[in-house]
């Protein structure tokens, strides 16, 4: 029995030992198993996590579909690239999703293929969002046994991008046929026209085929060098502008403005010369030029035609000052014995006075505008101080503005010096605007004259509360003879015109501001302001002699006068004042009596019929020892000449006709 339990003990004992040793086969094996299911655990989760990487980094859309076409799933990097969110998507069918009928249709198509024939397809589609329509491409493969994968792309941008660039072509291209200028495409690499817009063809003649197998050579005068230095330009991205020739299908050559610059078409840089036809534009300047031309000729013949109005004039009223010199004269001489006349004659002698000086006054204008005009006034600038000139000009005015009740206003700024101007015209010139505000203005009222100087420029300016002028005459006004107003004063239209052309030879300006009713304003401009000592202005000033203080009653004077009337006229003015009368009628005898007899003062006139008054005057001062005052005596001066007959050698001057109160 022990023996028996013993055996079944060993049994046991070995059995036991097998299995153990199994069970460690089997242990080991496991752990070998679970070491082994870790690594591929360990790889899948790799795997994985690669995939979800690749996923992510996948712009594209993957679509698990049923081979009904059932959303199935759907992995999306971006969900916002979805316009259903996944989880509504997931269930519904492509029908459902608002595709076009055509979409859809494609849409179950490939499906359809994929399942029939397990080989990939490709789609492409659109879909309209509530924002956009948006396009899409699909690849589509089969995925396990009844599934279908897509792999969606959106190219909505793409689509975008393609289609500006479409429009902006075909905007272009437009633009090119449509355009009226012609137009070309050369390639710079031989100089080939690539193409040409209608206007081109209708331009140049030659059909489009014709024009686009020409080389640019062929139909401009350039060279193919010269073409090439162009393209060297273009391809640098140079604009060039020039002028050329070029040929037509007629044979005629066109003159032709050529805008050329760069065009990249396809990547490639071409010339892009815009071509215009300036051959009628070129004719009709010329026609402008020789237009130009003849105008110059006729206006050249105007002012030949003016001067030779001008020297008329001055002709005329030189001629008419001497009969006037005698009726003024004889006038004068009537008026010493009026207390013998009874009132009529008196009033008929007044008559005559005011009619001859009135005349007398047309005539100066009439003279110094067209002296003006054939340029024989020069303008003799000098310094001078301009406010002391000013200063001086109301007493000249005294007179006429206190008889006519009016009230002057003078206001010169004292930092107003020097000034480089000709001081005779510009008096001239503020006289008659001083006249005129005195002619203009009612009693009780005020004119005013003022002056300022500024670094370079002198402001004078002469203003009245008088009538006014209408602002449409203000214009006329500096044109010769214009009157302006309703009720005409007396006076010649003339002397504003004066006083411009005289401001202006100055390099200055006259103008004239007014409103009817309230006043004028007459501003003059002198441009070229200097500083200088007063006292070198001083040391320059003329002296004459004024010949009255210098010639005692009963003096001889010596009148050297060709005219016999005149000669009587001065004759009898001298004699009533007490002075002894020799008269020659020319140089030559004029000269012969200075030497022989004995005077004190010689009134010479200028024009003598054998040499004029200033050589005569010169041969005097060489012949004769005794230095007697010689005297200018002429009708044909201008206001203010005096200077120039001082730097003659004259001592004075009288201006014809005589007036006795200057002889006194
Ligand atoms: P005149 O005074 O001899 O007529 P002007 O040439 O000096 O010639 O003047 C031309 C015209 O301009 C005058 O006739 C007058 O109508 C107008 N005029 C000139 N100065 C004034 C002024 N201060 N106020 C109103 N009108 C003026």
């Amino acid at each position: 029995m022990k023996e028996e339990v013993n055996n079944n003990y060993n049994k046991m004992g070995s059995r036991i030992k097998e299995h153990s040793a199994d069970l460690i086969k089997i242990n080991k094996q496991l752990k070998k198993e679970i070491a082994e299911h870790r690594e591929s655990e360990a790889a899948l989760h790799e795997s994985d996590k690669r995939n979800t990487a690749l996923l992510q980094a996948m712009p594209d859309i993957l679509f698990v579909l049923g081979r009904d076409g059932t959303y199935i799933d759907i992995k999306a990097a971006r969900k916002e690239d979805l316009t259903i969110p996944i989880d509504q998507l997931i269930g519904k069918n492509v029908r459902d999703i608002g595709f076009s009928d055509y979409d859809l249709k494609a849409i179950l198509n490939c499906i359809e293929n994929v399942l029939q024939t397990a080989k990939r397809q490709f789609l492409e589609y659109e879909l309209n969002t509530p924002k956009e329509l948006r396009f899409y491409e699909a690849v589509v493969v089969p995925f396990g046994k009844y599934e279908i994968l897509a792999s969606v792309r959106d190219i909505t941008k793409h689509r975008k991008a393609e289609k500006a660039l479409k429009e902006g072509e075909a905007r272009y291209r437009n633009m090119f046929n449509s355009n009226q200028s012609v137009m070309l495409i050369v390639d710079p690499e031989n100089a080939d026209i690539v193409d040409a817009n209608p206007a081109a063809i209708s331009f140049y003649g030659w059909s489009y085929k014709e024009l686009t197998r020409k080389k640019i050579t062929d139909i401009a005068s350039l060279t193919i060098d010269q073409v090439f230095a162009k393209v060297e330009l273009v391809k640098n991205w140079h604009h060039q502008h020039y002028i050329d020739h070029h040929r037509l299908i007629t044979g005629d050559i066109r003159e032709v403005e050529v805008f050329n610059s760069p065009v990249i078409i396809n990547g490639k840089t071409f010339m892009f010369p815009i071509i215009h036809d300036i051959s009628k534009r070129i004719a009709d300047e010329q026609k402008v030029q020789s237009l130009i031309k003849e105008l110059k000729e006729s206006r050249t013949a105007a002012d030949v035609a003016n001067l030779a109005k001008s020297t008329f004039l001055a002709n005329m009223s030189h001629e008419l000052r001497t009969p006037l010199n005698s009726i003024l004269g004889f006038s004068q001489l009537l008026e010493m014995e009026k207390d013998s006349f009874d009132t009529r004659q008196v009033e008929f002698l007044e008559h005559i006075k005011n009619s001859s000086n009135h005349l007398l006054e047309m005539v100066n204008d009439i003279l110094d505008l067209s002296k003006i005009e054939a340029g024989k006034i020069e303008i003799n600038k000098k310094p001078f101080a301009l406010n002391q000139m000013m200063a001086r000009l109301p007493m000249a005015v005294k007179s006429l503005v206190f008889q006519k009740g009016i009230e002057l206003i003078v206001d010169i700024d004292f930092d107003c010096e020097i000034i480089q101007a000709d001081e005779v015209r510009l008096k001239q010139v503020l006289y008659n605007l001083l006249s005129n505000a005195i002619k203009f203005t009612d009693p009780k009222k005020k004119i005013g004259i003022k002056a300022r100087t500024s670094v370079d420029v002198a402001v004078i300016e002469v203003w009245d509360e008088g009538r006014g002028i209408d602002e449409n005459d203000l214009g006329k006004v500096f044109d010769p003879f214009e009157q302006v107003g309703k009720t005409k004063q007396q006076g010649t239209g003339l002397g504003l015109a004066i006083s411009r052309k005289l401001i202006e030879l100055h390099g200055g300006t006259l103008t004239a501001e007014s409103r009817i009713g309230e006043g004028s304003r007459f501003i003059i401009h002198i441009p070229g302001i200097i500083l200088q000592s007063r006292k070198e202005i001083e040391q320059k000033k003329v002296k004459f002699p004024t010949g009255k203080r210098e010639l005692e009653r009963r003096s001889n004077i010596l009148v050297v006068e060709d005219n016999v009337t005149n000669q009587m006229v001065i004759e009898a003015i001298l004699n009533r004042l007490g002075y002894g009368v020799h008269i020659e009628g020319s140089g030559h005898e004029g000269i012969e009596a200075a030497m022989k007899e004995e005077c004190d003062l010689i009134l010479m006139d200028i024009q003598l019929p054998d040499m004029d008054g200033i050589e005569t005057m010169r041969e005097i001062r060489r012949k004769c020892k005794k230095r007697v005052p010689i005297v200018a005596l002429t009708a044909y001066a201008m206001k203010g000449d005096l200077e120039k007959y001082k730097t003659e050698g004259f001592d004075g001057y009288i201006s014809k006709p005589i007036v006795i109160e200057r002889l006194k």
